[in-house]
């Protein structure tokens, strides 16, 4: 059974939503739920951003004790001192350093060479592990990224110390098939794979991001990066709450187990959702309002006779008191019965029908 981490960004890449500020009390109770719902890693921020990042990344660091608590820095010294400077008292801290691999961003954004980009992994990645005992590096837009120099440029970064490995899917370009070959083609081209831990980061443009981040699990990564309700930049990000419960439904097929608390889903959901001011949309899968409710009456029927007919999750398991039958146009007599006996009515055989 391999152990998959969980990596959670909602304070750092979930808060770079449009419209979404958490001020610092909300990041530090956000932090404390995260890790009540048993996250391994929380990226709690980007220290060199602004003072406020900084002192929130720093408070954070002083109240969590079993998480580890992540910093976000470029591949810039000062970024890596500023990281360092917020999270030195943290119990387990970690430092994340990315710089960016694809040609499109490698000409238009760094205007770096391809050289210039190794030197400076080479660098970066060596002056945080000198820092921090765990160093994550992430090629930027590595899907977009010619394969053959991402290889380059991750086994610049393990020669050089780096620890994880994230591969980002930055934009949201890529999809199962391929992500999942990626992973297969790292590990096949990088002899020390399985001394560090490889890791995955997606997006949902194109609607994939669960997909992509489980198609990486099933090829090597140990780590999955994501969001609570999968808030982020643009379309979102891997929605983690949804791997998780995946992981455990499809255990069968998976076999792989996290540390996440499965009941802590909904209340964690609820307060991100709440904080965030961005409500979950009814028909979203594990914690949507509609995801325990059935309406057909031939489902209804199904349901009352055995739950497992038509869900595959309990309520319970996510923290969700009960399912729910509403009653519509395509609701049947059993679940109108059975709705009036919870009212408190007992019904005839005559007024049944
Ligand atoms: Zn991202």
């Amino acid at each position: 059974m391999a152990y998959i981490q969980f990596f959670d960004t909602t304070l750092r890449d979930g808060e770079q939503t449009p419209g979404v500020n958490f001020n610092q009390q909300e990041k530090i109770q956000i932090a404390r739920q995260l890790e009540t719902y048993g996250v391994d890693v929380i990226e709690a921020g980007f220290p060199i951003a602004s003072d406020g990042d900084f002192h929130s990344v720093k408070e954070i660091a002083n109240v969590i004790k079993t998480a580890t608590v992540c910093g976000l820095a470029r591949s810039v010294e000062r970024d890596i001192d500023r990281a360092y400077e917020a999270l030195r008292d943290a119990a387990n801290a970690q430092v994340h350093v990315f710089l960016a691999t694809s040609d499109v961003h490698m000409k238009h954004k760094l205007n770096m060479s391809r050289p210039q980009v190794l030197a400076s992994i080479k660098h970066h990645v060596a002056h945080a592990r000198k820092l921090f005992p765990i160093v994550q590096f992430s090629p930027e837009d590595a899907t977009r990224t010619d394969p053959a120099f991402l290889v380059e440029a991750v086994q610049t970064a393990i020669d050089a110390g780096a620890t994880v490995i994230n591969i980002p899917d930055t934009v949201g370009f890529t999809n199962p098939t391929e992500f999942g070959a990626l992973f297969r083609y790292l590990r096949e081209s990088i002899p020390r794979f399985d001394e560090v831990i490889f890791s995955t980061h997606c997006h949902d443009d194109l609607g994939m991001s669960v997909a992509n981040a489980l198609a990486a699990i099933e090829n090597g990564a140990r780590r999955v990066e994501g969001t609570v309700n999968g808030i982020g930049e643009r379309a979102g990000n891997t929605a983690l709450e949804e791997v998780a419960v995946a992981l455990h439904i499809r255990n069968d097929y998976y076999k792989s187990e996290s540390g996440i608390i499965l009941n802590q889903t909904k209340k964690t959901s609820d307060l991100i959702s709440r904080l965030s001011g961005m409500p979950v949309p009814r028909n979203k899968a594990i914690i949507g309002g509609n995801a325990y409710a059935h309406e057909s009456g031939i489902h209804q029927d199904g349901v009352l006779k055995e739950p497992t007919t038509y869900e595959i999750i309990t309520p319970a398991l996510v923290g969700v008191e009960k399912n729910s039958l509403p009653l519509g146009k395509l609701s049947g007599r059993h679940a109108f019965v059975t709705r009036m006996e919870e009212l408190g009515y007992t019904m005839t055989d005559d007024e049944e029908k």
